[in-house]
């Protein structure tokens, strides 16, 4: 039997009401890839977005075993306490490369779940862009209609995942741990340039070596551009276990936040983040039509059979394949 189809309009009075329900069955709506569950999608968030854009959008990113899930679970209690909502979204580019999870697997943040003031949402497997769950934004959006106004984004470091939550996010956080290897990766790959605030985690360990790793972050950080104009990233110790620094870290991000909304560069961020989002969107898209198409898919395996026998060029096959798409376009 057919599922019955959601009443949208409801949908929006319980996200917009806080219902925790709801709102996990509105992303469940916003992340369905079936084409009739696309429009109701589309209609929901049309409804939302007047109450969308008030809370703090935090990133979060940082390798497996930094310590992410203990720390935004001592933080989101931290700030569930101090009255705020919070809504934790997982990012987890694993479950696209390789149909496994990184995040999704263990039970995480137990504890923060539990409160009648916090809301998880682990991340969907495959619907990838970029590394990043395709409905991610959108889902952030839907917890800020339900009145979150501390909204975390997770992922783990691999792939496009950071580039992509960074670019959905006013305050980027880098989590790291004290070993040279892994800054100087961080440093490699251009994470430290997204970051507006970096941490050090597990300085309980061994103070000595965190505060060295610290010094030359922040060293690194001197010649590198800050990730936004008009800040400098601050470098911060803290242990997640034994909750120390989470406060003076949240007062840094609040800090940053200010900061660029004081000048008007947080309203220029999300403005191009929204722009940045429709073209990823756009890029998405037309990959997906571009393969669902008729001529195309009566093309692509005589092309594909003959650039793997290099019999035809790359270039040349893409050229084929995109013409035919204009054919049939100016035909219709
Ligand atoms: P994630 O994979 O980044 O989410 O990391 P987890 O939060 O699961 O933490 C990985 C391991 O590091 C767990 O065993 C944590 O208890 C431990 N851990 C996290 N934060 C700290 C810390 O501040 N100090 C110490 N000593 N261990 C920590």
């Amino acid at each position: 039997m057919p599922t019955p189809a959601p009443d949208v309009a409801a949908l929006a009075a319980g996200v917009r009401a806080a219902n925790r329900r709801a709102l996990a069955k509105a992303i469940t709506l916003i992340e369905s890839t079936r084409a009739e569950h696309r429009a109701l999608g589309e209609k929901l968030l049309a409804a939302l977005l007047p109450h969308t854009g008030r809370a703090i959008r935090m990133g979060i990113s940082g390798a497996p075993g930094a310590g992410k899930s203990t720390f935004i679970e001592a933080l989101g209690l931290q700030l569930v306490a101090a009255g705020h909502r919070v809504a934790v979204l997982a990012v987890d580019p694993s479950s696209a490369l390789s149909g496994g999870s990184i995040l999704g697997d263990k039970t995480r943040m137990e504890e923060l779940s539990r409160q009648s003031h916090a809301f998880i949402r682990p991340s969907p497997s495959g619907g990838t862009l970029g590394g990043v769950a395709a409905r991610t934004r959108e889902a952030m959006l839907a917890c800020e209609a339900a009145g979150f106004d501390v909204v975390i984004i997770e992922t783990v470091g691999v792939g496009q995942s950071e580039t992509a939550v960074a670019g959905m996010t006013d305050v980027f956080v880098l989590l790291q741990l004290p070993n040279a290897g892994d800054d100087l990766q961080a440093i490699k790959r251009g994470i430290v340039e997204l970051a507006d605030v970096i941490v050090y985690n597990k300085i309980d360990l061994d103070r000595k070596a965190a505060n060295l790793a610290m010094g030359q972050m922040k060293n690194a950080l001197t010649l590198l551009h800050p990730a936004s104009a008009g800040w400098r990233p601050p470098v911060l110790g803290i242990s997640a276990t034994r909750r120390e620094g989470v406060e003076a870290f949240w007062r840094e991000v609040v800090r940053c936040r200010d900061t660029l909304a004081a000048s008007g560069q947080l309203a220029d961020k999300r403005r191009r983040q929204s722009l940045d989002w429709m073209w990823a969107l756009i890029d998405s898209g037309l990959r997906e039509r571009f393969r669902a198409h008729p001529g195309v898919r009566a093309a692509l395996p005589a092309c594909s059979a003959q650039v793997a026998s290099g019999t035809l060029t790359p270039a040349a096959a893409a050229t084929r394949l995109l013409d035919t798409l204009e054919r049939r376009t100016h035909r219709a």
